[in-house]
């Protein structure tokens, strides 16, 4: 059965500037793009969507959530963490395996598999840890991990300690063509610290984590990755001397792709208010200099890509104080908007850049097809943004089960209206009132 749906009212980007567009999905797949003022597809017999006047881009792409399942179903699941990717415009994520158990052979790669299968509503591609129990030494099986369906290896949450167990991982790695995801951290720099080290951690009296914690193992990385062939992605970089090195060791043909999480690109330690768990997070807020050279980084093409570290927790967890809480935060329903408002209408940067670092980039940095673009034929992954109506960000309406961002309350532009996964509507926000018009919308008027 062939249901076409003809997407109208809405604008595509086209050499950086969004354009009306009309977008025609017939079985799962994009089968006609119309862009420009004439309507070419006006005629056709389909179910239509308007979507008001929002910017399409192609699905979102994840390189980084945490969907806790199996073992922590009290902070998320793989339904309600999927449902919180489709209300943010994600339509592919990759889950890393920190989940108890953690996928480390190919049966549990094959049961979590199942689960995606059975309550999924965006496409799941799942890590394989590095070593069993992420913790321990002892090392999965690549072969049979990659065989079993692993789009990568991410230990996730820890550090690889052992260098020699690291460079192994990359050996491997490289002989099958799957990158290793790193969080890069040397637990004897991280000295019980629950903040980054520097004036806010005196001001309010925490233990502080110095950046060497995460730039000593990125530059031990790099050199394993130089030697191995291994393609390194680093996760959430937040050191300027972690881009630094990276900057450099791109330029001497270092396979090495990193990725910025959008809380370390809109605040810094400087920003925290006071002793408040729901800005802890893995690593740190750091100085508004590191901020600084995360944007340059993107800028310049040393990081490909945004993504989230989404890491729900229950509210017990993280309404404490920083000693207390767990590490991590909330983004992905409002990733998009808040970028777009801190960051594309403040003029630093483009639109298009953007859109490329939360799709095309990552899908690029892990060879992932057609994830991230649109073509006809391909596959219709797709997500709208409202440029033009502005919401606060309130926890309280959140599709997952995780609460825990710093943003509550923000006031953003750029919210997501609809995604869709093969051409299936995963998720779809209606204003009860028609929203302003954009500038293209007044000139059709
Ligand atoms: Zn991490």
């Amino acid at each position: 059965m062939s249901e076409r749906i003809l997407l109208s009212n809405l604008t595509m980007l086209e050499s950086g500037t969004p354009v009306p567009s009309q977008l025609l999905v017939a079985d799962g797949r994009v089968e006609a793009i119309s862009r420009g003022r004439s309507s070419a597809l006006d005629g056709v017999q389909a179910t239509r969507i308007d979507l008001g006047g929002a910017l399409l881009t192609p699905g979102l792409v994840d390189l980084h959530d945490h969907l806790r399942e199996p073992g922590q179903e009290e902070k998320e699941t793989i339904a309600t963490g999927t449902a919180a990717a489709a209300r943010g415009g994600w339509t592919t994520v990759c889950a890393m395996p920190n989940t108890d158990p953690d996928p480390h052979n190919p049966e549990l790669m094959a049961r979590l598999l199942q689960r995606i299968a059975s309550s999924a509503k965006v496409k799941v591609l799942p890590y394989s840890p590095i070593t069993v129990g992420l913790t321990s030494e002892e090392p999965v099986d690549p072969e049979a991990m990659v065989d079993a369906g692993a789009v990568a290896f991410s230990n996730d949450g820890k550090g690889v300690q052992s260098a020699g167990v690291m460079y192994d991982a990359m050996r491997a790695a490289a002989h099958h063509g799957r990158p290793v995801a790193a969080h890069a951290e040397d637990n004897s720099l991280v000295r019980g610290g629950v903040i980054n080290d520097g004036p806010k951690a005196r001001e309010l009296d925490l233990p502080g984590i110095t950046g060497l914690a995460e730039t000593v193992q990125v530059v031990r990385d790099l050199a394993i990755a130089e030697v191995t062939g291994a393609h390194y992605h680093l996760c959430h970089a937040s050191t300027r001397q972690s881009i630094r090195a990276l900057r450099r060791a791109q330029a001497d043909g270092v396979r090495a792709t990193a990725e910025a999480s959008p809380h370390h690109l809109l605040l810094a330690d400087a920003d925290i208010p006071a002793d408040d768990g729901f800005y802890k997070m893995n690593p740190p807020l750091r100085a508004r200099c590191d901020v600084e050279a995360i944007v340059e980084g993107l800028r310049d093409g040393t990081l490909c890509a945004i993504a989230t570290d989404n890491a729900p927790h229950t509210a017990a967890e993280k309404d404490c104080s920083f000693r207390d809480a767990a590490f991590g935060v909330i983004t992905n329903e409002h990733t998009f908007a808040l970028l777009y408002t801190s960051f594309v209408l403040a003029g630093r940067f483009r639109l298009d850049q953007l859109v490329h670092w939360l799709t095309e980039g990552p899908s690029d940095a892990y060879q992932l097809g057609d994830a991230g673009r649109i073509r006809v034929g391909g596959p219709a992954d797709l997500a709208a943004f409202d440029l033009t109506r502005e919401v606060a960000i309130d926890p309280d309406r959140f599709s997952g089960k995780g609460r825990n961002t710093p943003f509550a309350g923000r006031r953003v532009l750029g919210d997501c209206v609809f995604t869709m996964v093969d051409g299936a509507v995963v998720h779809r926000f209606t204003t009860p009132e028609p929203t302003d018009l954009t500038c293209d919308r007044k000139d059709r008027a």
